[in-house]
């Protein structure tokens, strides 16, 4: 008898099988954390020289097969190649970004005092779990690992589900680059192994992924607190798109609500416009340059925008939510729909008009653009803010007094001026408020929860203090 159970990651557009495999067992989760708790004295100690060589021959396996990580990454999502060969390069260029900022954020500092010296060290916190989501299932889980191994923690990682090909090569490259045993550990396995792993004797949970998952831990760890939780967690964004040139205001709803077929966590959700000729103007250019989304199979050529999403249960997923939009009363600006001749993980980028209906403050994970018409700049920042959550946003227009004000009021971790919602920066934090996280925001500031900062005071002799004590007798 056995408790594992076999499951298999498929092409979305093809339905061809890419790996197969079994779920860690429980017993095998639990020697994942021993051997991991085992590594970390050792390496917690190695020198950070050493831990940044290792990571820089990761670096150098990654490069080396560039190709190949890209061409796993099409075919598990059904991303473009073009797509996926910019994650593979993200994967490469967050080694040197995560030791600046390991440098700089959790470094040392020495500070002089009359009695000797304040200083300042970080220090590793142990097992981290990582759990990855599938729609960048390399760059994202990437973003904690590679972080946490430089700071000193030993990382067991399960990906999703639905990308165990790209876990295996990024567990290939850290083989590559010598690891010392138990360091890295890869799982594989769906939610039970997921839940074996947060279950065990970890330090930290290192999350990407949905908002309920997120919700799901945060009670979990409840009587837990020594456990650091980062939950990076997905968005109901706005764009308020408010004067331009159309087309070029088009230009950056679509490549903010359709990219990478809606799947990114800071696609805008919601787009919001002037009710009259200028939001009638921007809405109609935004559904013509929809139009032309070229929708094809991760290798096609012509290359394709965008590809299906993850399977055909996310698309019936998605059509249900967008079935609820429209029996709310909402109108459709451009349909939802499935793919002539290709599979039902295929659907169309849609628009749908929810001007002063009571829809739901939710995440659809897929290409459906929500149109809020407003009469006026404040109503555009109070329907942009009307949402409890708080990952991403956005402000089309040439008026920076607009933008300095939108600025100041938006409950956003992302907030984008004139440049798509989707637009982020490694050399920058990356993180949400409200029910998109919990206050520890990934990319640069990724070093900050992957390690604890102890503030020393240092006299370099023993020195009587008696006379510094207040009204001794
Ligand atoms: P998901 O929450 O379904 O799964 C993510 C990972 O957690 C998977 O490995 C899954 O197996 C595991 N998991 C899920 N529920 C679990 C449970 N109860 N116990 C143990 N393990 C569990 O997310 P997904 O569908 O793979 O990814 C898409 C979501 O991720 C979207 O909501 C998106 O917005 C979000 N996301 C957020 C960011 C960000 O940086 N804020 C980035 C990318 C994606």
């Amino acid at each position: 008898m056995t408790d594992q159970t076999r499951f298999a990651s498929t092409n979305p557009a093809t339905g061809e099988t890419l790996w197969e495999g079994a779920s860690a067992s429980p017993a095998e989760v639990a020697a994942a954390i021993e051997a991991a708790q085992r590594a970390f004295a050792g390496w917690a100690t190695t020198p950070l020289e050493t831990r940044i060589a290792h990571v820089r021959a990761y670096k150098a396996a990654l490069e080396t097969h560039a190709d190949e990580i890209a061409r796993a990454i099409g075919q598990e999502t059904g991303k473009p190649l073009w797509e996926g060969r910019q994650e593979a390069a993200s994967m490469a260029a967050k080694v040197d970004i995560s030791i600046k900022a390991q440098a700089e954020r959790a470094g040392s500092r020495e500070q002089e005092m009359a009695f000797g010296r304040a200083v300042l060290r970080h220090r590793p916190h142990g097992v981290m779990a990582v759990l990855g989501p599938y729609n960048f299932p390399g760059h994202l889980p990437n973003g904690h690992i590679v972080p946490a191994l430089l700071a000193g923690d030993t990382v067991v990682f399960k990906p999703s589900e639905e990308t165990p090909l790209v876990g295996t090569w990024m567990a290939r490259c850290w083989a590559e680059a010598g690891l010392p045993e138990g360091v890295f550990t890869l799982l594989q396995g769906g939610r039970d192994t997921g839940a074996a792993l947060v279950g065990g004797a970890i330090d930290g949970l290192l999350f990407t992924g949905s908002a309920g998952a997120g919700a799901h831990f945060r009670r979990l760890f409840i009587d837990r607190p020594e456990v650091i939780l980062a939950l990076e967690l997905g968005g109901n964004n706005p764009l308020i798109a408010w004067d331009g040139d159309p087309a070029a205001i088009a230009s950056i709803v679509v490549q903010s609500a359709f990219i990478t077929t809606g799947q990114r966590c800071s696609c805008a959700r919601r787009l919001i416009v002037p009710r009259g000729a200028v939001g009638d103007a921007i809405v109609e250019a935004t559904a013509a340059l929809a139009d032309r989304i070229g929708i094809g199979q991760w290798d096609e050529q012509p290359e394709p925008t965008i590809g299906p999403l993850i399977s055909a249960s996310a698309a019936a997923k998605a059509q249900e939510a967008v079935a609820a939009l429209i029996a709310t009363g909402a109108t459709v600006i451009r349909p939802f729909e499935g793919v002539s001749g290709r599979s039902d993980a295929f659907v169309t980028p849609a628009i749908l008009d929810v001007t002063g209906l009571a829809v739901p403050d939710a995440e659809i994970f897929a290409p459906v653009l929500q149109v809020v018409r407003v009469e006026g700049f404040d109503a555009a920042i109070d329907a942009a803010n009307r949402t409890a959550f708080g990952l991403s946003g956005g402000l089309v227009s040439a008026d920076e007094t607009l933008w300095r004000r939108y600025a100041e009021r938006a409950r956003a971790g992302v907030l984008n001026w004139n440049r798509p919602t989707t637009g982020a920066a490694g050399a920058m934090p990356f993180g949400g408020l409200g029910a998109s996280g919990n206050h520890r925001p990934s990319a640069y500031y990724a070093a900050d929860y992957c390690a604890y900062p102890i503030a020393s005071f240092e006299a370099g002799a023993v020195v009587d203090l008696t006379s510094e004590i207040k009204g001794l007798r």
